[in-house]
């Protein structure tokens, strides 16, 4: 089974914050490849000639596209709810309907607009949001509980930068950590920068999970996008907690293939054994599976380095995160499935 680990799906955040929101998410890479001008802010005509960039994620169109890269899994993310945030309220709101959940859309529904994608689809897993400053601690423990004793969800996935929080703090962080660890379920964070520029940078620095890591061994805990730019400093941390694990999502579109090469490479030698990075695109923001998907199965052979063995490519492909998140995973039918798409992947990576 090949697992994207990192996607997001419908909207994530409530009209009319919503579209600044995305607006901001999406310009860097727009900028980037020349769709939007990089010397002058955007205008509204600029904006509409893209068509609307804020529209949902349709879940089907997720699935589709995940298909079509031959990813068997992909793992939907609820953003958390918040309601005190410069784009307003945010959080997974099923604007289209498509879940078929009554009433008007609502951020304290995150996690059951999840939970009903996942129970329509086998082909999705959903991790749960929670945020601490949103009702309080105590609101989000029981949030946690039901997310994952009553929808059935199967992490939980925390935003400190975007929701203001550290992601060490002792009164608001530490205790849902703590509850995760005692219900033996993984706890994704997202870490490194983000381009919604009201999020405070310095709350995105990896090095505080090491706070987290040594307060609650046992805890498996997962820097998303590798803590980009701070990769050296999640490695680090990785190479010091032996249940801390890294997903490469958001960071491999901002990497070079060569820089993605050396990731893998430079990973086992300074103490991060490659069995703790997992494979993940961040979409639909941090590019498709198609072109991701090829692009990691390949790099270091593309780079003229020591290919991946294939055990170690099938478990950063899905092994490694079905052990972070506790569920089980088939190692002889994944090797077959890696061995069956590779020259696909190989022939999509060269052109
Ligand atoms: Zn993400």
């Amino acid at each position: 089974v090949i697992i994207d680990c990192h996607n997001h799906v419908l909207a994530t955040a409530l009209p009319p914050g919503h579209e600044r929101f995305i607006r901001e998410m999406r310009a860097v890479g727009l900028r980037r490849t020349g769709v939007l001008p990089d010397d002058r802010a955007p205008t509204e005509p600029d904006w509409a000639a893209l068509g609307d960039v804020a529209a949902p994620v349709d879940p089907d169109v997720l699935i589709a596209d995940h298909r079509a890269a031959g990813v068997d899994v992909s793992v939907v993310l609820a953003v958390a709810p918040s309601e005190d945030t410069s784009y307003g309220q945010r959080g997974t709101v099923d604007l289209a309907g498509v879940t078929g959940l009554p009433g008007p859309p609502s951020i304290d529904r995150s996690n059951d607009y999840v939970a009903a994608l996942c129970r329509a689809h086998p082909e999705l897993r959903g991790m749960a949001a929670v945020n601490p400053r949103y009702r309080g601690v105590g609101a989000a423990l029981a949030e946690v509980e039901r997310a994952v004793g009553e929808l059935g969800l199967t992490g939980l996935k925390l935003y400190p930068m975007y929701d203001g929080y550290a992601v060490d703090d002792p009164q608001l962080a530490l205790p849902v950590f703590a509850l995760a660890r005692d219900l033996g379920i993984g706890v994704m964070v997202h870490m490194g920068t983000t381009p919604a520029r009201d999020a405070p940078l310095e709350l995105g620095h990896p090095l505080a999970v090491d706070v987290v890591a040594r307060q609650l061994p046992g805890l498996r805990v997962l820097i998303c996008h590798a803590g980009w730019p701070w990769v050296d400093e999640a490695l680090a941390v990785a190479a010091r907690h032996d249940d801390v694990y890294l997903d490469l999502s958001y960071a491999q579109a901002m990497l070079s293939r060569r820089e993605l090469a050396d990731l893998l490479e430079r990973a086992p030698r300074v103490g991060c054994p490659r069995s703790r990075l997992c494979w993940g695109s961040d979409y639909p923001g941090g590019g498709r599976p198609q072109t991701l998907l090829p692009q990691i199965a390949t790099a270091l052979e593309e780079e003229g380095g020591e290919p991946l063995a294939p055990r170690e490519l099938a478990r950063l492909l899905g092994g490694n995160w079905a052990r972070f998140a506790g569920l089980p995973w088939d190692e002889a039918t994944a090797l077959d499935t890696v061995a069956e798409r590779l020259p696909a992947w190989r022939a999509a990576a060269a052109s």
